[in-house]
């Protein structure tokens, strides 16, 4: 682990430095600090190993680094109107804010390859899809070759990265050809409890042995949100594309529960008319043959069942609290249900798991035959306890490499899928990407509406975020519901009244 300080003395992209510089030194203890001058004669703040010094002179951004071993600064101008403004903007000077951060991010990315003595695989991309780029390029109408040069040369990704990204976004314009987004929105619905909290979680989870006698009371509320959003989206006149009920763990619901929510779910909104209705059971503790019943009474065409490994000592460390064995019951189990479109996620990176026991479990999930396979890279949010007790974890080793990617991506196409979608999160292990796999019509429609930023998404329960693409521009806006399941409760009237607020003005 290393000390690394941070001045700004501008803050016009203090963000993205912050972000790429944080990418190349994942583990590193941050001390950022703002100024209005620079001091003569300092060099690093106090006890930090690396320190960089941010500011702009004139109309040109200098970063000027330091280290045990010597220092140097890089500089970058401003550009003005040149790619996406107008011609206007160029007469008149105006800055082009995006050309000039991806210069910043160039130059800044090549320093700290010379700091730090390696290379990221996405180069300097960070806070934006690798997909969704390849995707705005595709359809500007550039060829496939040039949108992999243009990532490999502007953005410094790897060629490999680079025919991933392209090759999804592919996919994608293919899927969503047929979908009309400009007059389509989705529905999420979430259901925050689980079984148990996993060590790396840092989503809004509660256990359900605490939460179960507030659970139908949670359903109330939820209930009341589903009837007014879809009296407020019959007046937008908008048809419903897909589905994603998702958590916590939805299966945490009783068979009765399930019912409940899935017969005003499907009452108060067209869901008999959208293209997908997915239900993440996910953990596999929570499923049984009653649960998957009631989801099919409702024609729930995709669910998930989710290992993340298949090996039993890594999940006890995690505390997913089931066995291996229940994953191979529940998946067997949907199937005798009758779901023919089930997922199944990984976690590569997970402690104390090296490339055979990734291999072992692939060769588990490949004799399962799953119809599609997301693979995560492991990200620790601040939030996750594997965080917080980081110290209890520091003997063990977190592998993710690009051979063991690699590896998931021969099982994948060994079991007939191929990429459709792909995102990347902050704080991944080693810097890579996660990666849904599916088979031919098994795509998942949601994840690459909610990742292409195609069409609005709706969201319900606590935690609901909301992200209305607005008519006629790239803006997005979004409405939150507050996290925490006390408050949502509490503050049902008002989140329904943020969401009627929202609808109304930009859709
Ligand atoms: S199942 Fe998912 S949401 Fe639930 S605790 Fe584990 S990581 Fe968090």
């Amino acid at each position: 682990m290393c000390n690394i300080g941070i001045r700004f003395l501008n803050t016009d992209f203090e963000h993205d430095i912050f972000e790429l510089i944080r990418a190349f030194y994942p583990e590193a203890v941050f001390d950022i600090t703002y100024d209005e001058e620079r001091e003569e004669g300092e060099a690093c703040a106090e006890g930090s190993d690396l320190c960089f010094l941010v500011l702009k002179e004139k109309e040109e951004y200098k970063i000027f680094y330091h280290t045990n071993e010597g220092s140097g600064v890089i500089s970058a101008g401003e550009v003005k109107g040149q790619s996406g403004e107008t011609e206007r903007d160029a007469l008149f000077g105006v800055t082009d804010r995006k050309a000039t951060k991806d210069k910043i991010k160039y130059e800044l990315y090549n320093m700290l390859v010379r700091t730090s003595g390696r290379t990221l695989p996405w180069g300097n991309l960070t806070g934006i899809r690798p997909a969704k780029l390849a995707m705005i390029m595709l359809e500007e109408g550039r060829k496939n070759t040039e949108i992999a040069e243009e990532l490999r040369s502007r953005y410094l990704v790897s060629s490999k990265k680079a025919a991933l990204a392209v090759a999804i976004a592919n996919r994608e314009k293919d899927i969503l050809k047929d979908i009309d987004c400009r007059n389509g929105y989705s529905l999420y619905v979430g259901i925050p409890f689980c079984p148990s909290i996993c060590l790396y979680c840092s989503f809004s989870s509660y256990p359900l042995n605490v939460w179960q006698k507030r659970v139908d009371e949670y359903l109330d509320c939820l209930i009341r949100e589903i009837r007014a959003t879809a009296a407020i989206m019959q007046d937008t006149g908008r048809h419903l594309d897909s589905v994603y009920i998702g958590g916590g763990t939805p299966t945490t619901l009783s068979p009765d529960q399930l019912r409940r929510l899935l017969s005003v779910l499907t009452a108060e909104f067209p869901v008999c008319d959208a293209i997908e209705f997915t239900v993440e059971a996910g953990r596999p503790d929570s499923i049984t043959a009653d649960k998957l019943a009631a989801l099919r009474e409702f024609n729930v065409s995709r669910i998930s069942v989710n290992p993340q490994t298949m090996n039993q000592k890594t999940l006890d460390l995690i505390g997913r609290r089931h066995t291996t064995e229940d994953t191979v019951r529940a998946f067997r189990t949907a199937r005798e249900a009758g779901f023919d479109d089930i997922n199944m996620d990984l976690i590569i990176g997970l402690p104390g798991e090296d490339e055979n026991m990734v291999k072992s479990t692939l060769d588990e999930v490949t004799s399962l035959d799953p119809d599609s396979m997301t693979v995560h890279s492991l990200a620790v949010k601040r939030a996750a306890r594997l965080n917080i007790f980081r110290d209890e974890y520091k003997e063990m080793t977190f592998e993710n490499n690009q051979r063991i990617l690699d590896l998931t991506m021969q099982a994948a196409y060994g079991m007939g899928m191929s990429p459709y979608y792909l995102y990347r999160q902050k704080n991944m292990k080693g810097n890579f990407e996660n990666v849904g796999y599916s088979k031919v019509d098994k795509a998942g429609i949601y994840n690459i509406l909610i990742m292409e930023e195609k069409e609005p998404i709706i969201a319900l329960g606590a935690g609901g975020a909301s992200k209305l693409v607005v008519p006629n521009s790239n803006r997005i806006e979004r409405v939150e519901n507050v996290k925490d399941v006390s408050n949502y409760i509490a503050r049902i009237d008002e989140m329904i009244e943020r969401k009627r607020a929202g609808i109304t003005r930009w859709l």
